[in-house]
């Protein structure tokens, strides 16, 4: 019997992508990690989901450590950001470069396209010395990576691929307008694994009653279509978004059979649960 699952080929399974974020101001509560939110949205999009998503303080051995989980797990694709620019504390490319065991080079072209934006922004001035030391630091690349072009600000991103070919990372800047900039370039998106997982779909069905009401119900669904998520998410007293996510042929079955008992529901309990 043909039977559905999110693996589309012998041996290749869905794309595993995992994002990295890097900086002690998330680990506060200061900042809200919104560019994962946007990448996830983005991949989605392109029939991809993300798997895992880590956050790590600015710290080398963190950053070295959980990189070798998503190799070690062969990721296909890791988005690594924040802690690009040229302070003392943003020390990322470092770690990666130490993570994938290659050395940093300094890249020319890359030193170049921030010279040329120094001068532009500030025409007719002379580069201060420690403004080219921090033009120097971020012109300093993993050698199996390259530098990808940033439209929104300084330090460029940066691309490549690793552990014997097999994962494609990215390191992008932690700034949301730069992240988001390049997340959305030719650059970024032609360098992404094709995805298995064509046309992941969402359908969302509104319940006004209790979770519990439906728990029985949504566990013996989830037997019956084992290759999609059917997820139950509490909005408040009496009201449950019910998510089916999975193939376009396998969600519409699904969704349509929860919207039906909800239906059913909504007419035997009108006032909720
Ligand atoms: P860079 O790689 O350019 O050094 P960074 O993350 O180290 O980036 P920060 O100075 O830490 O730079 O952050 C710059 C701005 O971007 C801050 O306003 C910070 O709140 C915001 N920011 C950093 N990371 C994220 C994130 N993951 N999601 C949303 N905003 C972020
Ligand atoms: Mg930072």
């Amino acid at each position: 019997m043909f039977r559905y699952s999110l693996m589309q080929a012998p041996g290749t399974g869905p794309v595993k992508a995992g994002s990295l974020v890097v900086g002690n101001e998330i680990l506060l509560g200061r900042t809200v990690d919104t560019n994962t939110v946007f990448l996830a949205e983005n991949l989605l999009g392109k029939g991809i989901r993300l798997r895992r998503w880590v956050m790590v303080p600015d710290e080398s051995g963190m950053i070295c450590k959980e990189l070798g989980i998503f190799m070690e797990d062969d990721y296909d694709l890791v988005v690594v950001s924040g802690g690009m620019g040229p302070t003392h504390d943003d020390i990322t490319v470092e770690a990666v470069a130490k993570a994938i065991s290659v050395p940093l080079v300094f890249h020319d072209g890359c030193f170049g396209r921030m010279m040329e934006k120094w001068r532009s922004r500030n025409p007719g001035k002379t580069l201060p010395d420690s403004s080219k030391k921090g033009l120097e630091k971020m012109a300093l690349v993993p050698r199996d990576l390259e530098p990808i072009i940033n439209e929104n600000g300084m330090v460029e991103g940066l691309a490549g691929s690793v552990n014997d070919g097999r994962m494609m990372i990215f390191i992008l800047p932690g700034v949301p307008r730069e992240y988001r900039g390049l997340v959305c370039s030719e650059e970024f998106q032609g360098r992404l694994p094709s995805g298995h997982e064509k046309d992941v779909h969402i359908r969302e069905v509104h319940f006004h009653g209790k979770e519990s009401q439906m728990a029985l119900f949504l566990s013996d669904l989830q037997k019956r279509f084992p290759e999609i998520d059917i997820g139950s998410y509490p909005q408040g007293p009496n009201s449950v978004i019910i998510r089916v996510t999975g193939y376009p042929d396998r969600v519409g079955p699904a969704a349509d059979i929860v919207q039906e008992e909800v239906d059913r529901l909504h007419r035997s309990f009108p006032e909720g649960g």
